[in-house]
């Protein structure tokens, strides 16, 4: 209920719903005729009050955070106010501020305030089980889009206040979901998505690999599998119909998918130019899941903006990422999961658990090795390979392997903002900017596994959580 308040009261243009409401409500019992005369009076003037002050504390939130981290100067502040107005930052100034008439203090003295955080590889509307592969024969798009509802919350309620989506199981569900959280349906995080990944016939991301040859039939470039140049501008011009935020490819095999080889390359430098060229020309950021060295040169060099995993990228991939200015998204996370779960008899099939077990151990060494050479690093988890809300692991695998904490964090705020190219709108806490704020007990410079509970979540001006 108190969510419910500060939603109609962030946002003014929410207010006249609210008074038509009301005056419905007023219809409705007078039509009733069983309210007396003295009583109505009193709670018509009550409910005038309650749409007052509702439009009054639209002017937002002053908040006193005990540190600041500033992601922009590289730098924690102590003693910061920030002011919200409506879903915008209005103000940060040192020292704390006293809050003006209409404006609502929210103490965050003993906490640590970050700019709210980015996971740019999630799975929403999926999460890995043994039943993951089955389960799909069995469940209609609505099953997928509704169990995706606490998926979304909880990685809202860690403190990830946007995501980008880069595949789906079930086609087209992740724009439903967006929709949903935008219209304010369903609480999660701001959505960008890929649509359905792209990949060639009996690539990674393939659906109909491993079924029995009369379910396999052959997709196309609608449902994601091209070959040729000619489907690959029509694969991405599918996705920008649709509404894709970004293109996702398979450029090489992968762990979870019914296949052999987990690192193959799997697309021709003719394909990947015209999948880069097509997207360019709709201004979609293209990013490809690459465990194998050869198939992220391949990306690499016709023009690829990130890479997911890079699992076995060598000295001559990182010389190409650092010539062409390409990020790198590590997902530490997803390769510790799978290595984990590859021990346990009979949690994957056989043709996984193979790929899970070489693949999984490498990711974190590869992270040192790229950290360590100058390539650009922003922050992605695979969350749907293991549990949603659990995004925050990622900053204790980054920093155990190197990156020093604060880094970690720029990697998910102002790095994560530019690769989603929406920096002028995310990724720090200055003026003008989204209120997406989220805070920590504690300091998680000196600890960071404190990233893991998280205390206080604002989304677009509205409270989520304050524990
Ligand atoms: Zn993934």
């Amino acid at each position: 209920m108190q969510k419910m308040q500060e939603q109609f009261s962030a946002d003014p243009e929410q207010v006249l719903p609210g008074l038509f409401r009301a005056l419905m409500k007023i219809k409705l019992l007078l039509r009733a005729e069983v309210m007396k005369k003295s009583r109505f009076w009193q709670w018509l003037v009550a409910t005038a009050l309650l749409v007052a002050t509702s439009a009054a504390s639209a002017a937002g939130y002053v908040i006193h955070a005990g540190r600041f981290v500033d992601v922009e100067a590289g730098e924690v502040r102590e003693q910061v106010s920030i002011v919200t107005d409506g879903n915008r930052i209005s103000d940060v100034r040192p020292g704390f501020i006293a809050a003006r008439s209409g404006q609502q203090l929210l103490d965050l003295r003993g906490h640590t305030v970050l700019p709210g955080l980015i996971d740019l590889h999630v799975h929403i509307a999926d999460e890995f089980s043994p039943k993951y592969h089955s389960e799909y024969f069995f469940m209609e798009q609505a099953d997928y889009a509704l169990r995706a509802i606490p998926f979304a919350e909880r990685t809202l309620l860690a403190g990830f206040t946007s995501v980008r989506n880069l595949g789906e199981k079930e086609h087209g569900v992740t724009y439903a979901i967006r929709r949903a959280v935008e219209a304010g349906h369903i609480d999660g995080p701001r959505i960008f998505t890929a649509g359905a990944g792209l990949a060639t016939t009996g690539g990674h991301s393939d659906p109909t690999n491993g079924l029995r040859h009369e379910y396999m039939g052959d997709p196309g470039p609608e449902l994601g599998v091209l070959n040729g140049a000619d489907d690959a501008r029509k694969a991405v011009r599918q996705r920008y119909k649709e509404g894709a935020d970004v293109i996702k490819l398979t450029v090489t095999g992968g762990v979870l998918s019914l296949a052999k080889s987990g690192d193959n390359p799997q697309f021709t430098a003719g394909e990947l130019t015209a999948v880069m060229e097509t997207a360019h020309d709709y201004n979609l950021p293209v990013t490809v899941h690459a465990h194998g060295a050869e198939g992220m040169k391949r990306a690499i060099r016709a023009g690829v903006d990130s890479i997911e995993h890079g699992t076995f990228m060598d000295d001559e991939a990182r010389q190409l990422m650092k010539e062409h200015g390409t990020w790198y998204i590590p997902t530490l996370s997803a390769g510790k999961w799978v290595a984990k779960k590859a021990e346990e008899p009979g949690y994957f099939p056989e043709i996984i658990r193979v790929k899970a077990a070489a693949v999984g151990p490498q990711i974190q060494e590869t992270f040192a090795a790229a950290y360590k050479d100058g390539v650009k690093i922003a922050f992605g988890t695979d969350a749907g390979v293991f549990p949603h809300g659990q995004n925050a692991m990622e900053f204790g695998y980054m920093v155990e392997a190197g990156m020093p904490p604060l880094e970690a964090i720029q990697a998910a705020t102002l790095n994560a903002a530019q690769v989603l190219r929406r920096d002028q709108d995310l990724g720090s806490l200055v003026t003008g900017k989204l209120a997406d704020i989220v805070a920590v007990r504690g300091d998680p410079l000196k600890d960071i596994d404190l990233m893991n509970h998280m205390a206080f979540v604002m989304k677009d001006g509205v409270v989520y959580k304050n524990d």
